[in-house]
């Protein structure tokens, strides 16, 4: 099937004010080559990408919408697998109350890593705090930062390998981190003036359906407005579920590439590994919520 490159989107990016490896212009000047239509930088708990992208200028060509990605603990009585994270689009970028989440968030992946740093140590691997600092550039420093430094000492074969055997959930160098519960993220965002949707539900790791309706249920509750149907790790069968889950529950639809550069080599913005197509429709319709 042919699609028309100028009516797709990407509403889930990342720059190096996170963990991507492009920088928030580098990021418009690929939209533009991608020949999208809309997107938004989607940055984990920073809206700093945001600042930058609309400080260099957005084309006219290219819708834009504000985003962030926050790092949110799941509602009480749902334990999941896989990380629980919130992105909210259209925020004001100066709300008191989403900059002081915001710095929280940040501080926690912050304190995070010299416990990580230790842990390695102990494994036996010469990694500093500083080579993983100096990995992150100007923006936050996380675990694919550690994974980066890993791989270019030889101590991973790839940033997949060192997730999987070292610093992934439950492996012997990981450290949990402080998440803002989710109900206060999903305030936050709206009091932001923004949408809050729930990211990649694949990646929950839920794999009873009853379970799955029961969390959007509690979300939409709570003030969900969207969920992120169109996602690279979402197989045809997926994106038609989860679209009709968010369709009875009354939430908007979304999607992304995940775009992280070459942190995530096998991803590129606006269409994932290839078969990534998310329609302006969504777009439009995320807009004409905000009204
Ligand atoms: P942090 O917020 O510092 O804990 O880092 C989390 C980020 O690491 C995620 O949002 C992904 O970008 C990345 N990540 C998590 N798991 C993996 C994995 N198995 N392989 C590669 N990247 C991962
Ligand atoms: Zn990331
Ligand atoms: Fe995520
Ligand atoms: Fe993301």
């Amino acid at each position: 099937m042919e699609f028309d490159k100028r009516s797709c989107i990407d509403l889930h990016i990342h720059s190096t004010a996170s963990d991507g490896t492009l920088t928030p212009s580098e990021i418009v000047d690929e939209a533009l080559r991608q020949g999208l239509r809309a997107f938004a930088i989607t940055d984990h708990d920073t809206i700093e990408g945001v600042r930058e992208a609309i400080s260099y200028g957005i084309p006219a060509s290219l819708d834009f919408i504000s985003g962030v990605e926050i790092s949110a603990a799941p509602p009480e009585s749902f334990s999941l697998k896989g990380s629980f994270h919130i992105l909210g689009y259209a925020v004001n970028t100066d709300s008191p109350e989403l900059n002081e989440a915001l710095c929280r968030l940040q501080k926690a992946r912050s304190d995070r890593n010299p416990h990580m740093i230790r842990r390695l140590n102990e494994l036996g691997f010469d990694i500093s705090l500083d080579e993983v600092v100096a990995a992150s550039g100007d923006g936050q420093a996380g675990r694919p930062h550690i994974a980066q430094v890993m791989v270019g000492k030889g101590f991973a074969e790839s940033i997949d390998d060192a997730f999987n055997r070292y610093i992934g959930k439950g492996k012997p160098a990981y450290v949990d981190k402080y998440r803002i519960p989710c109900n206060e993220a999903i305030d936050v965002i709206k009091g932001a003036g923004g949408i809050p949707v729930l990211a990649h539900p694949y990646v929950l790791g839920i794999n009873d359906r009853a379970v799955m309706d029961r969390l959007v249920g509690t979300l939409k509750k709570m003030g969900m407005m969207g969920m992120e149907v169109y996602y690279p790790e979402h197989t045809p069968l997926q994106v038609a579920y989860y679209e009709a889950l968010a369709e009875n529950h009354g939430m908007l639809v979304t999607g992304g590439s995940d775009f992280h550069g070459s942190l995530k080599s096998d991803i590129r913005m606006g269409s994932g590994r290839g078969d990534l197509h998310v329609p302006y429709r969504l777009y439009e319709a995320l807009v004409a919520a905000l009204k």
